[in-house]
């Protein structure tokens, strides 16, 4: 095929498509003002999860996030509309919004109290992992010792199945993420994590996790962070690497998109600076990090194309893989 063919077929496909980014990566903070969620509207993003806090800031700031960026949806209806169940996200597609959720990066955020799974649910928080880079309450980080799961852990997936919540595996100890997987009664996900096989990182999955998720019908959202992708590269090419590796060992319905877009906010280098020991410099060379933005993904449909993906199993990446999941696990 031609590559202006190919170009059309798949901006055809990306323009007919649900497309769901399963996780942002800019600062969660109260003060971010929420406008810079057009830079996902615009490109055709349907769904974006937004952080709202990880175990490296207290349990209370990251309320105070929720609060603030769900006034800012409430307060923008025309263009926005705030998660409740699975059907919201085609509902907000069809009347030409972008239907946003949010999530938690480590249990952290809990405080040691198990009834915070159902208010945080309540509050628009549908996935939450374990432990952000380094061991707590709740299980092993995945740039500390491999712990395991805790009970406390235990009991939290237990009442995150119970409320709805999705179990994330991302940035959580490899012995922690496969205890999870066997004890999950829902689908487990991986929001946002790339391959090790493709690169050796220390944040990226094995073929064994990758398996496992499959097995309990969960999927891989691939990260668009140059450091995992691969030599601190942006290039969708790249992208593409980590997807085809999890379509090969997994199959194509257990692979999706979840870029970690980020751009400076303002307040970000200060968290850095202040709790360096989550971001080994081994792993985190330190200089800029390059970033995929949502702008580039119908260069990556085209790029899978023409290395041989189907247009059925580039739409269950770009969002009917995870939009399946949510359909069974959230209520
Ligand atoms: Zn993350």
């Amino acid at each position: 095929m031609l590559d202006d063919e190919l170009r059309e077929r798949a901006r055809a496909l990306y323009a007919g498509a649900l497309v769901w980014d399963d996780h942002s990566g800019f600062d969660p903070d109260a003060r971010v003002d929420l406008a810079c969620l057009d830079r996902w509207r615009s490109a055709g993003v349907h769904y974006l999860s937004v952080n709202v806090g990880y175990d490296v800031v207290p349990w209370r700031k990251t309320l105070q996030t929720l609060a603030a960026f769900r006034a800012w949806i409430e307060q923008h209806p025309a263009d926005y509309l705030l998660v409740r169940t699975a059907e919201d996200v085609p509902r907000a597609r069809q009347t030409g919004r972008m239907a946003v959720s949010f999530d938690l990066e480590g249990m952290n955020a809990l405080d040691g109290d198990l009834h915070m799974v159902s208010a945080y649910y309540a509050l628009g928080v549908r996935q939450m992992l374990f432990a952000y880079n380094l061991n707590n309450a709740a299980g092993g980080g995945c740039h500390d010792g491999d712990a395991g799961l805790t009970d406390f852990g235990r009991a939290v997936i237990r009442e995150m199945n119970r409320v709805g919540m999705l179990v994330d595996c991302s940035h959580s100890a490899r012995r922690t993420t496969l205890q999870a997987m066997e004890l999950s009664s829902a689908p487990v996900i991986f929001s946002h994590s790339c391959a090790h096989a493709v690169t050796p990182h220390g944040r990226n999955i094995t073929d064994a996790q990758i398996r496992a998720c499959a097995a309990t019908g969960g999927v891989v959202g691939i990260n668009g962070v140059g450091l995992f992708l691969g030599g601190n590269d942006r290039a969708p090419e790249r992208f593409a690497d980590h997807v085809l590796h999890v379509t090969d060992i997994a199959g194509p319905e257990h692979v999706g998109i979840a870029l970690d877009y980020a751009f400076d906010t303002g307040g970000i280098a200060e968290v850095l600076g202040a709790h360096a020991d989550y971001w080994p410099p081994q792993e985190y060379p330190g200089g800029a990090v390059e970033f995929i933005a949502p702008q580039a993904l119908p260069e990556i449909v085209e790029i899978l194309l023409r290395r041989g993906c189907s247009d059925a199993q580039v739409q269950g990446l770009l969002g009917g893989n995870f939009l399946r999941v949510a359909q069974q696990v959230w209520r």
